[in-house]
């Protein structure tokens, strides 16, 4: 009876699912259908990949629209607390794929899709990434963007619509050239332009004291160059909830119609000069990563974005009616990183010249309302700006004796000209403690979406975590993985677990022979290196240990060659396009890359024991299909230089292993899966200060090893090394100062335990699920509610009572 029960049930809801099924088949196609015809104004028999995305696409964004109007009117109606994220780039990668299987939609539409005789992953193929963002900073506000609408925050981002996003990286002889990435050359999906919302931004002008009748002072800015900023707003769906939020991103236009007379007087390009400026601040992303670059430009951009995402919330604010007093008890703003806090005084500004509110009462709104977070502890990365602001009186008052504490809290930085040091705007480090008291300071591990990150990218990978833990509360709950531990001596599940890494791993390889045209083989140990180029993350330390590696494979005798694991190692990231020596890193891998791909002498037996890879233009939707098919993931930047990192978190939860070192968010993982499935090596953080010390002031001794590969470079093995000198004279002449020569025996030694544990199959797989399944921590939704519950103090608002799809 029990049986023929289940089995009813079953069948039961296998009809219902499939009756639901159908119905948002038949829906999705007759809605495909009308936007090829009227939306794209094609005959039904012209469609080619690219219009079979766009329709579907215009089919998704009608009914994301749906829910992000419900999703706004629930919120406005609870006149609930709303958090706003500031940031100055959101790396959102593709958008259909996402909305899909957030939606529930994936299986449905697909076969729709399918029906009408097309592959959805052709179809998903044809969208191009928003790439509104430089690396970790970027993805980490996408991801968290996707947490607050699963978990049913009232959340708003606000941001740029830059017309370019991140340039595209192409190879010429080894080296990145840049392209433009004109991302919204075809109609863009996924955002709403809203063009009734237009808010004025002024720059320059004076601000001029005035006294009225009663004797009320007021100070009211006057003049300056006025530009507009036009929303354009891109609605972020939650899984497996009706909540739909905004990220509002701004674009630039002129306020003033150019100039008429000049342009009959036959002026051209005076005529349209302003206009020029002003569509310029919203033009291009700045494409340096933990690197500040003083253009004043960029300050423009930053301006324009606060003035006009404080305008609005200070008008979305103003229609609850409400005191301005109780302002932080409606709206909390979290600046992600320095770049938007100009916000502060813009807040203070609007409440004290505009809202008429007296300097104490308002400071004490601007400091109940604002938090900051910092990403970064790289001297070069941290904002300042040549301004002369600001005065130190409170400090003064407190510490009347301390000139020294004076000079660090400083807004300014002494020196000509004077600099406003953008982090102390918004509070930073231990003299700030020291000041203020340890309860303004809170640490907040980052996280990631495993939607995107596994359940997307990984979609063998998630059938068989739902299949094994029976549901998919996982993708909700991360730390349910913890259940997979149950399964890890199965062996049937290891050898599942197995086939799933495999074919990601072909997945990968058939994406190199495509991109790169070199061939690799899916059974080698696939080590993995993606991320932005930068010295402190050290690929070069990397590509040196190749170098390494193949001098010794060469000089290993047939039999004990024939023991080597083989190991593809593979690159990927761009370089800022003014950093010279990143971009010398990029020519030095592809350079080795060229000599070790094409000797045949390390061939045994046709089985080719080394390759190395560069994949071009690294972005979200390449990662996707990166992350899922590593064995191991390197993230060795120099003890104390990362401050978290989130790339190593998306490789582990997908069963992949790191060779790390001691640094950011490698620690938490250690300390989360434990010593047995983990490489780490290298310096610890304390040292790191007496190393450098040593190499700038003693005459220290290069580690052979390295001495041996930097010997090899320098006689030509890898084309002219003149080429490579700079770069060579980092570690030279430069002093080392990454400690790439300090760290490098225990690297190699480390790589060589890598080895030896990859050649232990079964072992290797016990660690590997272990490590997906200990990486509950590690989830964007744990990171956000604890910003929620201790820093913004917002609850959720679930949209419920709406009928969706
Ligand atoms: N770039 C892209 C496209 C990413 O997806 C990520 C994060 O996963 C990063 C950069 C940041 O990588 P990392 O944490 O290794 O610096």
């Amino acid at each position: 009876q029990m049986v023929r029960t289940k089995c009813f049930y079953n069948n039961y809801a296998l009809l219902v699912y499939n009756k639901i099924s159908q119905a948002d088949k038949e829906s999705f196609q007759r809605s495909f259908v009308r936007h090829v015809t009227t939306t794209l104004a094609r005959s039904a028999f012209n469609v080619d990949n690219f219009s079979a995305y766009q329709a579907t696409a215009h089919t998704v964004r009608d009914r994301l629209i749906k829910r992000w109007n419900d999703t706004q009117q629930v919120h406005t109606e609870a006149t609930a607390k709303r958090v706003y994220y500031l940031s100055l780039e959101f790396l959102l990668g593709r958008s259909l794929d996402n909305a899909l299987l957030n939606l529930g939609l994936k299986e449905s539409y697909g076969e729709g899709i399918e029906d009408l005789g097309f592959r959805m992953e052709d179809v998903l193929g044809q969208e191009v990434d928003a790439a509104l963002g430089n690396g970790g900073l970027g993805r980490l506000a996408a991801c968290y963007m996707d947490s607050l609408a699963t978990l049913d925050y009232p959340a708003w981002g606000y941001g740029l619509r830059y017309t370019y996003g991140i340039f595209q990286q192409r190879l010429k002889d080894g080296y990145q050239v840049e392209f433009p990435d004109y991302w919204l050359n075809f109609d863009n999906p996924w955002e709403l332009p809203r063009l009734d919302i237009v808010i004025d931004v002024c720059f320059g002008g004076t601000v001029n004291k005035y006294t009225d009748e009663v004797g009320q002072v007021r100070y009211v800015w006057e003049g300056g160059e006025p530009v507009q900023a036009v929303a354009y707003d891109v609605p972020i769906p939650g899984y497996d909830t009706n909540n739909c939020i905004n990220i509002r991103l701004w674009s630039s236009k002129p306020k003033r119609q150019f100039d008429l007379k000049r342009f009959n007087e036959g002026q051209y390009e005076q005529a349209v000069e302003e206009q020029m400026k002003a569509e310029n601040i919203t033009a291009v992303l700045y494409p340096n990563d933990n690197h500040m670059v003083g253009k004043e430009l960029r300050l423009k951009q930053q301006y324009f974005w606060v003035a006009a995402s404080l305008s609005d919330i200070v008008r979305r604010f103003k229609k609850t009616q409400r005191s301005f007093t109780e302002f932080p008890d409606m709206v909390a703003i979290q600046l992600n990183d320095t770049h938007p806090t100009l916000a502060i005084v813009e807040l203070q500004r609007i409440l004290v010249d505009e809202e008429g509110l007296d300097w104490d009462e308002a400071w004490d709104i601007v400091t109940n309302t604002f938090a900051f977070t910092n990403h970064t502890i790289l001297p070069e990365a941290m904002e300042k700006w040549p301004v002369p602001m600001f005065f130190l009186q409170k400090v003064e008052q407190t510490y009347p004796d301390d000139r020294d504490l004076l000079a660090k809290l400083s807004i300014i930085e002494e020196a000509t000209p004077q600099f406003v040091r953008m982090a102390h705007l918004a509070v930073i480090f231990k003299d700030f403690v020291r000041y203020f008291g340890p309860e303004k300071f809170e640490n907040k591990t980052n996280g990631i979406t495993p939607r995107r990150w596994l359940h997307q990218a990984n979609p063998k990978l998630s059938k068989l975590i739902t299949e094994k833990l029976g549901s998919k509360e996982w993708l909700k709950d991360l730390r349910l993985l913890k259940n997979l531990e149950k399964f890890v001596e199965d062996k049937e599940f290891q050898k599942r677990w197995v086939a799933v890494k495999h074919s990601n791993k072909v997945r990968l390889a058939d994406y190199i022979k495509a991109q790169t045209g070199i061939l690799v083989n899916p059974n080698a140990l696939f080590d993995i290196q993606v991320k932005r180029i930068h010295e402190y993350k050290r690929q070069f330390m990397n590509i040196l240990s190749v170098i390494h590696r193949y001098n010794t494979l060469k000089k290993l005798s047939a039999e004990k060659s024939s023991k080597v694991v083989p190991r593809v190692v593979i690159f990927g990231g761009k370089a800022a396009p003014g950093y010279h020596i990143a971009k010398l890193v990029i020519k030095l891998i592809n350079s080795v890359a060229d000599v070790v791909n094409n000797d045949e002498s390390i061939h045994d037996n046709l089985k080719v024991k080394s390759r190395v890879v560069f994949i071009p233009d690294y972005n979200v939707s390449v990662a996707e299909i990166i992350i899922p098919a590593s064995d191991i993931s390197q993230h060795i930047s120099t003890a104390g230089t990362e401050a978290s990192g989130t790339s190593n978190m998306k490789f582990v939860l997908n069963g992949g292993l790191i060779l790390g070192t001691v640094d950011g968010a490698n620690i938490e993982i250690h300390e989360e899966i434990g010593d047995d499935n983990i490489f780490m090596f290298g310096n610890l953080a304390n040292r790191v200060e007496d190393l450098r010390h040593a190499h700038r002031y003693r005459n220290v001794q290069m580690d052979p090893s390295l001495q041996a590969v930097i010997r090899d470079i320098e006689s030509g093995h890898y084309g002219d090394p003149r080429i490579f000198s700079p770069l060579i004279n980092t570690l030279t002449i430069g002093k080392d100062y990454y400690l790439i020569s300090d760290d490098f025996d225990s690297y190699l030694k480390t790589q060589d335990l890598v080895d030896e544990a990859y050649n232990k199959k079964e072992e290797w797989t016990v660690k590997s699920i272990l490590c997906t399944a200990r990486m509950g921590k590690f989830s964007s939704d744990r990171a956000i509610k604890e910003y929620a519950e201790s820093i913004w103090n917002v609850e959720p608002v679930p949209v419920t009572g709406v009928k969706i799809n």
